[in-house]
């Protein structure tokens, strides 16, 4: 079982990578606001009370989202392992992704942090927004704000897995196939080690 973080701001290719990871190593995926935005859609009570803290770029609360990303683990029991795409998001959600993975006597192999320049990323989501139908993506200042709330809320995830010896920088800036290869290096390596 491998079980990876992917990790990084929002547009820094985290969707697009995962894609490509789950073909080529059979992971289930578990996005949180993919999550979330089949459950606004559904119009679920979770869909309603995580509406109005993603219409506005903040996160959606701890305890809801680690209940949620729980029981979605718990839907795949036959999984090969899991790539978690935008969650953990603060340190009290990766505590409880410990506590939890290590009920099933597993835990997380890696995180992959894709790094992204900031105006980059800017200029990634407005091009997604004139594509998407997502609300967060088409108001310059929701963006920003969504990446202010990952500098103080989220950045610091990382030193949590750093400090587990579970930490790879990824240069996320390039073409998708390169960035793709770069991450694949460090999956081949775990793999090799597993
Ligand atoms: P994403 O699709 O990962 O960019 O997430 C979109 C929005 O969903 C975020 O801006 C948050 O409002 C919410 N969200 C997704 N994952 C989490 C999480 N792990 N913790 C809190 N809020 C989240």
């Amino acid at each position: 079982m491998l079980n990876i973080v992917l990790f990084g701001p929002p547009g820094a290719g985290k969707g697009t990578q995962s894609a490509k990871l789950i073909e080529k190593y059979g992971l289930a995926h578990l996005s949180t606001g993919d999550i979330f935005r089949a459950n606004i859609k559904g119009n679920t009570e979770l869909g309603k009370l995580a509406k109005s803290y993603m219409d506005a770029g903040n996160l959606v609360p701890d305890e809801v989202t680690i209940k949620m990303l729980e029981s979605e683990v718990k839907k795949s029991p036959n999984a090969n392992g899991f790539i978690f795409d935008g969650f953990p998001r603060t340190t009290p959600q990766a505590e409880a992704l410990d506590v939890f993975l290590e009920g099933f006597d597993t835990t997380i192999h890696q995180m992959v942090s894709l790094q992204v320049p900031e105006e980059e990323l800017v200029k990634r989501l407005l091009l997604r927004g004139a594509e998407s139908d997502r609300p967060d993506d088409k108001d310059e200042t929701i963006i920003r704000n969504r990446i202010n709330v990952y500098n103080e809320q989220t950045a610091v995830v990382a030193d949590f897995y750093t400090k587990q010896g579970k930490y790879s920088s990824i240069e996320g800036v390039g073409a998708v196939d390169d960035i793709f290869g770069r991450i694949c290096q460090v999956m081949d390596r775990l793999n090799a080690k597993a």
